[in-house]
């Protein structure tokens, strides 16, 4: 059976991770959100892309979820001691990675064709697209401060402003990256990760064929969002904010129509009957993956459900 997973970086990651090691390659594209990329001390960041390729390259950090592992800071302290900025804390050996990607960037390839690249020479077999090779940025409303780039708010901000919704500029104009609807034509079902429905997933289904070549599909998504709680980051805080009280439930509302299947975990059992009133299918299962067993174990459990919507 071949899969399509959509991904942010740090749930994203994790699940498809899982799905790597299950599936072979050419049963499996992972989609991947761009809307957190920008412009940093110059240099080109795709954070979500940097997360998934590292995560199945074995090369991420599984402390912070980000970055990479046996990290050094030798040109952040460096950057630090002359007065540059500092915020967003870019480590040497990932900082090697945005120069090249920068480089590649400016020269004119497209972002598909580096990832592809990097992919190849960190030894990933498995296809990592980025949802578009145009310039899309999440950009977060805010009620203290307006209209905030997602990374000033998600980094700089420590999601602490209160959110009022959410835009994706350039996305009007972007188009999807080479092979990714290709590769959701070709699948037999779409996964849509235990990612941040607002800022993760939702920019990689408004870029224009996306979600349409999704909706042909049997899709099943996962819930980011466990006992009310997100497991990392702001997705909970996000849904409260927007006066929706974050569930299970909230997020196959958020999907609603998309969806064929749903996965939720056992604790949110109770929402059972409510979700199933979506007229969607649903499986609850453990769905905390703590450690790269529990990223397979999910992913099993993820792809036996599939085949049972067929
Ligand atoms: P980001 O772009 O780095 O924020 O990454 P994602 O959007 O892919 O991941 C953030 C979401 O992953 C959060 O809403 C978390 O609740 C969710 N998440 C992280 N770890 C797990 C996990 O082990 N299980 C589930 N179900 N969700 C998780």
């Amino acid at each position: 059976m071949k899969i399509v997973a959509l991904a942010g970086g740090v749930g994203g990651a994790k699940l498809a991770h899982g799905l790597a090691q299950i599936l072979p390659p050419e049963n499996l594209t992972i989609i991947v959100n761009t809307g957190d990329d920008f412009e940093y001390l110059g240099l080109k960041i795709s954070p979500d892309l940097d997360t998934v390729c590292y995560t199945l390259a074995g090369l991420a950090n599984p402390l912070t979820g980000w970055g990479r592992a046996n990290e050094t800071w030798q040109t952040f302290e460096n950057i630090k001691k002359l007065g540059g900025q500092t915020w967003f804390q870019l480590g040497d050996r990932d900082l090697g990675t945005h120069l090249e990607r920068t480089y590649r960037l400016k020269k004119g390839a497209p972002l598909s064709n580096i990832t592809r690249d990097f992919c190849k020479a960190w030894g990933v077999e498995h296809p990592i697209l980025p949802m578009t090779d145009d310039p899309v940025y999440t950009m977060v409303n805010t009620r203290e401060q307006g209209e905030l780039p997602f990374q000033e708010y998600f980094v700089h901000q420590r999601c602490e402003p209160t959110v009022s919704g959410f835009r994706f500029a350039g996305v009007e104009k972007a188009r999807p990256a080479k092979g990714v609807l290709e590769a959701i034509n070709n699948a037999d079902a779409v996964v849509i990760c235990p990612s941040n429905p607002w800022v993760s997933i939702d920019p990689i289904i408004t870029v224009a064929g996306i979600k349409s070549a999704c909706e042909t599909k049997v899709v099943v998504a996962i819930s980011p969002i466990i006992g009310g709680k997100a497991v990392k980051g702001p997705a909970a805080k996000m849904y409260r904010e927007l006066g929706i009280q974050p569930s299970a439930l909230a997020v196959a509302k958020h999907y609603e129509g998309l969806l064929d299947a749903f996965i939720f975990d056992q604790v949110d059992e109770v929402l059972k009957d409510e979700i199933a009133l979506l007229d969607i299918k649903t499986l609850i299962t453990n769905s905390i993956m703590k450690n790269s067993d529990e990223r397979k174990r999910l992913a099993k459990d993820v792809l036996k459900f599939v085949h049972t919507l067929f």
